[in-house]
C-alpha cells in the first residue's frame, strides 16, 4: 500500500498485512482510512493475554462484558462517516479507545462517551500514550449526546440501539452524517444524512454490536 512497513515496529508487518487481506480486499477505498488502519497500534488496545490476536479478522473482550470491534468493521464505519480533515466528530461508545483512536487521525476533533467507568480511564491513558492529542473523553450515557459540543459534522456510534436516540439526531449538523448500528438480534448499520429538508436513510451492512444501554446510576 501506501508506505513499505516500519522495520523497526514489529507489528508493522502485520497491520499492513492486516489492512491488505482484511480491509482493502472488501472494498475500503478511502486511501486516509488505509493509512490510519495502517497506523494505529491495534494491539495496545486489546488485554495483553490477546495481544498476539490484535491483527486478526475478528472482535476480541475488552473486558465488562464488552468487544473492540473487527477491524473491517472499525475501517468500514470510518470510511462510511465520509470524514473530513476539518470535522468534529462524536463518538458514542469509546471502549478500549481503538475506533476513537483511528478516527483522530482523519478528522479535527474526536469527542467520545463512555458509559462504564473501568473503561474510561484505560481508554484515556492509552490515547495520551500513542499521542492523539485531539480527542475528549468522557463518562456519561451516549443517548444524550454531547449539547455543549454541538452540532457535529460526523457521529458515529459503536453499540446498538432498537432505534436513533433522538438527541444525536438534533446534534447533528446540516450536511452531517451519523452512522449507527440498529436492532437487537439482527442488526443493521444505517447511515443518516441531515439536509436542510429532512434526513436521507442508508441501509450499509448486516453488523453484531453489544447493546447501547441505559445508564440507569443514580445521578448526583
Ligand atoms: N468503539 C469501541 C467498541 C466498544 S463496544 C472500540 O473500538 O473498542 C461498545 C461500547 O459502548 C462499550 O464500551 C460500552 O460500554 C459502550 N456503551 C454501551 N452503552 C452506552 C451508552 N449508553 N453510552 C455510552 N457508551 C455506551
Amino acid at each position: 500500500m501506501q508506505n513499505p512497513p516500519d522495520p523497526d515496529d514489529p507489528h508493522a508487518v502485520e497491520r499492513a498485512r492486516m489492512v491488505l487481506e482484511q480491509i482493502e480486499r472488501r472494498g475500503v477505498v478511502d486511501p486516509r482510512v488505509l493509512r490510519a488502519m495502517e497506523s494505529v497500534p491495534r494491539h495496545l488496545f486489546v488485554p495483553e493475554s490477546f495481544q498476539t490476536s490484535a491483527y486478526e479478522d475478528a472482535p476480541l473482550p475488552i473486558g465488562e462484558g464488552q468487544t473492540i470491534s473487527q477491524p473491517y468493521i472499525v475501517a468500514f464505519m470510518s470510511e462510511a462517516i465520509r470524514p473530513q480533515s476539518t470535522d468534529r466528530v462524536l463518538e458514542i461508545g469509546t471502549g478500549s479507545g481503538y475506533q476513537t483512536a483511528v478516527l483522530s487521525c482523519l478528522v479535527r476533533h474526536v469527542f467520545t462517551i463512555e458509559m462504564r467507568p473501568q473503561l474510561v480511564e484505560p481508554a484515556r491513558a492509552r490515547l495520551r500514550q500513542i499521542g492523539c492529542a485531539n480527542v475528549t473523553v468522557r463518562l456519561g450515557d451516549g443517548h444524550d449526546g454531547w449539547p455543549e459540543e454541538a452540532p457535529f459534522d460526523a457521529i458515529l456510534v459503536t453499540a446498538a440501539p432498537r432505534e436513533t436516540p433522538q438527541a444525536l439526531l438534533d446534534q447533528l449538523a446540516v450536511g452531517g452524517r451519523l452512522v449507527i448500528p440498529l436492532g437487537t438480534l439482527e442488526q443493521e448499520l444505517v447511515r443518516l444524512t441531515r439536509r436542510e429538508e429532512g434526513l436521507d436513510r442508508e441501509t450499509l451492512l448486516p453488523v453484531r454490536f453489544v447493546p447501547l444501554t441505559r445508564d440507569r446510576r443514580p445521578r448526583d
